[in-house]
Parts: C-alpha cells; structure tokens; sequence
C-alpha cells in the first residue's frame, strides 16, 4: 500500500468499476449491468467516498423500482399506490391472445368489439370505446366532436383534478373552445341556454365535470342533466369515478351510504348524457383506462378519430378490463375485485382481523397495540368528504419510516402521535407480513 493510500486527508483514487460493483453486491440486489452503471455514475461524481455513493445510487434506483407494497393508508383508491389493487394475477400458461383476430372467421378483428358489448350491457349505452385513461378520453371526445368550436362549461366545473389534469387546457388541446357560464358557485340552465343561443350553431356540446376532489358547501346550484340535455346540443358527462350504475345490483344489499352522491354512468346516460367518461381505475376497480359510453354516432365518431390510435390501450389493460366488466355481469364484483372486496368487508370481519392481529403482536414480541375505529376514505378523489367505517391497529411514536423500508414496505399514516394501520386497504392475506414488519419495530 502506497503511503498516500493510507491517508485519509488526501482524495482517495477512484476503485475499480468492477470492485465497486462487487461492493455494491454485497449491500444491494440488483442486476449486473445495473451495479456496474451505479459504480460508473459513482466513479463519475468524483468522490470523495465512491463506495458510499454507489451503495446510495443503487438502493436508491431499487427504491425507485415499481414493487408491491401493503397499502395500511386507510385510502382504499389510493393515487400515490396505484389507485385500484390489481387482481391477483395467477401465473397461467403464456399464449398469445386473440386481441385483434376474429376467431371465428380468421380474419382481424377489432381489439375492443367485447368491451363495447359489456360496457353497452352495463350502462345501458349505444356503443362504448377504450382509451388510456380518463384525461386521454375527455381530450378524444373533445377533439372528435368539438375541435374548432364552442363547448359551454359551468365555472364551478372548470377544475383541476390533479397530476396536472386542467380542463381549461385538456380543451385547448384539442382545439374547442372554452365557454364559461354561470357564476362559481351557481350554474343555472338559462345560463347554458344563453350562451347557446348567443353562438347559435357553433357550440358543439356541453361539457359536465364532477369536481371530484373537492367539494363547494353552502349557496350552490348545478343545473340537471335531464334540463341541459333538452338545450339541443349534445351533453357530455365527465364523471370520472366510474361508478357504473347507482343501483349497484352487483352487491347483496342496498346501495352503500358513501356512494350516495356519487354520479353514475347508467343514470347519467338514463339523464340525457349524450356520452359519458370515467376512468377504469377508480370506482370500477379495474385496470388504468378511460371509458367512454353512450350514443353511437358519437363513439363512433372518437373511435374514427386519428387520436384513438395513439390512445388505444394494450392487450394486457383490454384482458383485465374484460375481466372485471364479466365480474359486474356476473355479479361476483365483491368476491373478484380487490377494491370491492375491501370497500364491503363489514367492520365486525375487520375488528376481528385486528384483534388477531394485536394478540399476535403481543404473544411474538410483547408489543401492545390497540385496535381502533377509523374512517376509511374510498380515495382517487371519488365521493369527496364520504367515508367507510373501519378498523386500525394503532402504535405508540411514528414509525412509518421504518415501515416503507420492510422487505414489503408497509405504508401507513400517523394521527396524533400514533402510527396507524388501516386494515380496510389491504388484504387479510398480508396480515401476517404487517405483523412480521411491527415485530420488527424498536
Ligand atoms: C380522475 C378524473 C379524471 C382523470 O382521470 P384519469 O383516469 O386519471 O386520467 C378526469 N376527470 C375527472 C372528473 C376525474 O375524477
């Protein structure tokens, strides 16, 4: 060793690419070519504790990776988790799927033609088409029936949905123009007639948003659809939480008190809507989509839209989709669709859970947790202000740093001092990975 090697004042020489990426090995699991571009960036930065830093990139980039984590937030739709669970995905044999092949005829068949039908079955539209997500569907719609002209919107309704989803300017992409009526906290129908009479023929629909993620209290006024669907320009309906039919005939019971304010497709298109569009990934639970249903000549007319082929969704989205709108028809939506699985558990399935849970906590390491009462929210800004009773286990201090860092990051919330774990937005099967990450608490 070379006497400045051993002294720690001077900057230490870079290590070898290949020595570094074995040191990164033996904190971090990553793949070889992974390692190997952490040490070069490592090297790159020029010190003075290369090793450091390339162990900090690495787990920094595996912490960056997308991975299954145990949503305890108590937000059953949780945006910042990937809004609707996934349904487990049995491992089945690889085959190709028949996504744009007729198997009847041999010839190519349309990618959508099943979802068309299910979706017609379920809300009672005309027609129905796929697209990525829900913003993707309003700029379509838009762009295939308003492009060059007027669409009336109710200023109360000219929001922001979050991740950067402004109406105002999803509808100068597409090349409407944006009308403002009525006042922020009152739209009334004369309001929309007056602008339309005013432009005559040069406004193509009107546009409805559910305001989704908030809320307007007090002296506020919303004009109904059956109203503004009689002003002789076709209404379009955002109702972005994909509830698909109030009467929620998929459940055993009645219509949960949560969803009570919630629109819905079926009533909005019964209503008059014209079209409505919703995301997949909210209250329907399904894949990330966006869903537009209604009159024919108007999917018609997005479907011919050159957008519909940059905003198609793929084969994998098309499967699961099919699968959770069977799920509807078939009425098995609470034993088959995780969200609706945890939305309807009864609080009594959930106390029990915890109560195992806590005694389990207190038999393996002594820990007291409490099981405690909390309100659930159903999340991604779908029935803003409604909540789901439910159960939490609820620790002592803050610990939701060290739990995102469980082998399964477990994801929680603190109130008041205390860490609580939501059992309504997971699944009873990790309960014993939550109990495996508490017992590991300090
Ligand atoms: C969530 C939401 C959107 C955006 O839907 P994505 O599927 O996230 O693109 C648009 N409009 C309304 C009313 C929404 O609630």
């Amino acid at each position: 060793m070379s006497p400045a090697d051993s002294d720690s004042s001077l900057p230490q020489r870079p290590p070898s690419v290949d020595a570094l990426a074995r040191t990164i090995a033996e904190h971090v699991e990553l793949p070889a070519p992974l390692r190997v571009r952490c040490a070069r960036m490592a090297i790159g930065s020029g010190g003075p504790d290369f090793a450091a830093s390339a162990i900090a990139l690495a787990q920094n980039l595996q912490l960056t990776m997308v991975q299954p984590v145990i949503n305890a937030t108590g937000v059953l739709l949780h945006t910042n988790l990937g809004r609707a669970p996934h349904l487990s995905e049995n491992p089945q044999t690889v085959r190709a799927s028949s996504l744009e092949f007729d198997v009847a005829t041999g010839a190519r068949g349309s990618r959508q033609s099943s979802l068309s039908v299910l979706l017609s079955e379920l809300t009672g539209a005309e027609d129905a088409v796929v697209v990525n997500n829900n913003a993707a569907a309003v700029l379509l719609v838009l762009a295939a029936i308003a492009a060059g002209r007027d669409v009336t919107i109710a200023r109360g309704e000219s929001v922001e949905i979050g991740g950067g989803f402004r109406i105002p300017d999803v509808l100068e992409q597409s090349g409407a123009r944006l009308i403002d009526v009525g006042t922020t906290n009152r739209t009334r129908t004369s309001d929309y007639r007056k602008a339309i009479q005013k432009r005559g023929n040069d406004v193509a629909c009107i546009m409805r948003i559910h305001p989704s993620n908030f809320h307007i209290q007090g002296f506020t006024e919303q004009a109904p659809l059956e109203e503004l669907s009689q002003l002789g320009v076709p209404v379009i309906a955002d109702i972005g939480s994909g509830l698909i039919d109030a009467r929620c005939q998929w459940l055993s019971g009645p219509p949960p008190q949560w969803l009570s304010q919630e629109p819905a497709a079926a009533q909005c298109l019964q209503a008059g809507a014209a079209l409505v569009t919703f995301s997949g990934d909210k209250l329907l639970g399904g894949p990330q989509c966006g869903i537009i249903a209604g009159s024919r000549e108007l999917v018609a007319a997005c479907r011919a839209h050159p957008l519909m082929r940059a905003l198609r969704p793929g084969s994998h989205v098309v499967a699961a989709l099919q699968e959770v709108l069977l799920s509807y028809i078939n009425k098995t939506v609470t034993t088959d669709i995780p969200f609706w699985q945890m939305a309807t558990t009864t609080t009594e399935a959930l106390q029990v859970r915890g109560e195992k849970m806590a005694t389990a906590l207190h038999q393996q390491c002594g820990l007291n947790a409490q099981l405690v009462p909390t309100q659930a929210m159903p999340g991604a800004g779908s029935t803003p202000g409604a909540f789901i009773n439910s159960f939490a286990l609820s620790l002592t201090g803050n610990h939701v740093a060290q739990l995102r860092k469980h082998r399964v990051p477990v994801i929680a919330r603190t109130e008041n001092g205390q860490t609580l774990l939501d059992l309504r937005s997971f699944d009873t099967r990790d309960d014993e990975e939550v109990v495996h990450a508490l017992t590991l608490l300090k």
